[in-house]
């Protein structure tokens, strides 16, 4: 199974994929966190990718496509794997369809969570993530327990300041990626708002009437 999420920031897809992938047998691409990995190391990439990151900009396509494609043809994904947070731009959703013809292999489907701009905000700014297991919590929706409340974490790119230069970039250079797919017949609408289990029931329904 070949799968894509897609969604504006703060549509749960982290935590989504978090979920679908045990379902499904696949292995979580991220570029989010696989770029965040990159600047806490010091790479060459996340030295070019930091900037862009923190202004809430997207990261050149040439360096995330070539990052996406080594990633791809490691042997965790011969099983399939879920991308989440790639493609976002249509040059991104090419280079992809391009890779995987050269390899004789298609997409599955491409899941849109869909959740209005209103919400995103307030969802986005009270994110935290425990950095020793990378749960996701909201400071409201979701508190941390009282014993890790100290360490848990926020995104340098999760202020609200980043958060509509990120959500500008989506409707702007990745919305327009969901003609591509559906025209191809792959995409699937998911409803985000709710909560992350009433979510994932609404993703496997829509995925399994296709199957
Ligand atoms: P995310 O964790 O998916 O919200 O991504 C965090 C940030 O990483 C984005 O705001 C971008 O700066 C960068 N990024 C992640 N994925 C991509 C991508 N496919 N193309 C360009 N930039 C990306």
């Amino acid at each position: 199974m070949r799968m894509i999420l897609v969604g504006p920031p703060g549509a749960g897809k982290g935590t989504q994929a978090a979920r679908l992938i045990d379902t499904y047998g696949i292995s979580h691409i991220s570029t989010g966190d696989m770029l965040r990995a990159a600047v806490a190391e010091g790479t060459e990439l996340g030295r070019k990718a930091d900037g862009f990151m923190k202004a809430g900009e997207l990261v050149p396509d040439e360096l995330v496509i070539a990052m996406v494609i080594e990633r791809i043809g490691k042997s965790d994904c011969e099983n399939g794997f879920m991308l989440d947070g790639f493609p976002r731009t249509r040059a991104q959703a090419e280079a992809l369809d391009r890779e995987l013809e050269k390899a004789g292999a298609t997409l599955d489907a491409v899941v849109l969570i869909e959740v209005p701009d209103q919400l995103i905000v307030e969802r986005i700014t009270g994110r935290r993530s425990d950095p020793q297991t990378g749960r996701i919590y909201h400071m409201i929706f979701d508190p941390p327990p009282e014993e890790i409340a100290d360490r848990v974490v926020q995104r340098s790119d999760d202020t609200e300041e980043a958060c509509v230069a990120r959500l500008q970039k989506y409707h702007g250079e990745t919305a327009p990626i969901v003609p591509f797919y559906e025209e191809k017949g792959i995409l699937v609408r998911a409803d985000g708002v709710g909560s992350p289990d009433e979510v994932t029931e609404r993703i496997k329904t829509e995925l399994e009437a296709r199957r």
